[in-house]
């Protein structure tokens, strides 16, 4: 008993110090790492790879709508005075500026610290008229932070979007021939002439399973809508997933994009002979809408209204693969901006009701 009482009068005494002693450790190494944070980062930089690990996709689809056309119609006029003069073009410096409208994007976010919300068609005449009056992206760009950071991350989400294509068009006796063309060559993923209707769904709370928030954008359409490859490249995925039910997930040649098409139709998901490792073109049917998922069980329609769940995940490193570093981004003012591209469909089989793309497309980056 006496024992015990010494024992609880020194614990009691030690008590004190101990507390003042934690408090004192825990204090200093918060100060220090606050000190230090700076020097720590970097430090821990070096030793990591250098890659981008997060994107807020913020632009508008007026913005790509303007910096697109400009792109385009800027390509396209030199294409036309090379295909009517030959060689012979002379450098007019009017005529001769090609705009590239990742660069004007990436200008713009710059200007506006990546939120379009205020944008107006004023933010880029300014840099127009600056650019015809002879200043070059370069030097106006050359004192900004974080240029290099907008141009290399809107690179990743828009970079497979426009370029030179041989799109097959209709000749005036029914043929069909490749023409070249310079412009928009990724795809909305609803076939031409099907509706649906979608808004801005991102980050809204989805609760099948586990509470989780919402990494894509749902278009709502009618049953065996057939679905569209937005951009070219290579299916890394197909087959079913507890959460997206029957889905493609497509990567695009540059690596850079995962395309993610889920809630495919039951019992008919996908286009014939599409499977892992199928090279897909832009255009190109790869499914059909439908309403299956939130099950382990496959083939389940456990969604209440049919629609394709489309989404874009951005990959600059493999390591941000299947880890809680995944970049999603908020595809709705894309889909709104792939509205004026649509690929127009046929059946091409009555038995296995399969449809096939109208047009074909031919990329200098597809080899088949
Ligand atoms: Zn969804």
């Amino acid at each position: 008993m006496f024992k015990l009482l010494i024992k609880t009068i020194r614990i009691r005494k030690i008590i004190p110090f101990c507390l003042l002693f934690i408090f004192l450790t825990i204090g200093i190494a918060c100060f220090s790492s606050f000190a230090n944070s700076d020097e720590e980062t970097s430090s821990s930089d070096d030793e990591q790879k250098n890659f981008i690990r997060w994107v807020d996709f913020n632009v508008i689809a007026e913005a790509l709508n303007l910096t697109a056309k400009l792109d385009i119609s800027s390509h396209q006029k030199n294409l036309n005075l090379m295909s009517e003069k030959g060689e012979n073009v002379e450098n007019d410096n009017e005529t001769n500026i090609e705009y590239n409208w990742i660069e004007l994007l990436a200008y713009l976010a710059c200007m506006n610290g990546g939120n379009f919300k205020n944008f107006t068609s004023k933010d880029l005449d300014v840099l127009v008229t600056k650019l015809q009056n002879g200043e070059t992206m370069e030097d106006l760009t050359k004192n900004m932070k974080f240029y290099d950071y907008y141009l290399e991350s809107y690179s990743a989400v828009l970079g497979g979007f426009i370029g030179y294509y041989k799109i097959e068009k209709l000749q005036e006796d029914g043929s069909k021939e490749f023409v070249d063309c310079y412009g928009l060559k990724a795809f909305l993923p609803i076939a031409k002439n099907y509706s649906f209707s979608h808004y801005d769904d991102f980050g809204n709370s989805r609760s099948y399973g586990f509470k989780r928030t919402h990494l894509g954008n749902d278009l709502m359409g009618s049953i065996g809508t057939p679905i569209i490859a937005v951009e070219s490249g290579i299916v890394e995925h197909l087959g079913w997933n507890q959460y997206g039910g029957w889905r493609v997930g497509v990567r695009s040649f540059d690596t850079k994009r995962y395309y993610y098409y889920a809630h495919l139709r039951k019992n008919h998901p996908y286009a014939e002979g599409l499977e892992e490792g199928s090279t897909v073109k832009a255009g190109d049917v790869i499914g059909y809408l439908g309403m299956t998922g939130y099950s382990i069980k496959e083939n389940v329609n456990n969604i209440n209204v049919p629609h394709l769940h489309f989404g874009m995940q951005l990959i600059f490193d493999e390591s941000q693969v299947d880890s809680p570093n995944e970049i999603w981004i908020d595809v709705y003012q894309i889909i709104e901006f792939l509205k004026q591209n649509r690929s127009e469909v046929y059946r091409s089989n009555e038995e296995t009701k399969d449809y096939a793309r109208k047009f074909d497309i031919m990329e200098s980056d597809i080899t088949e």
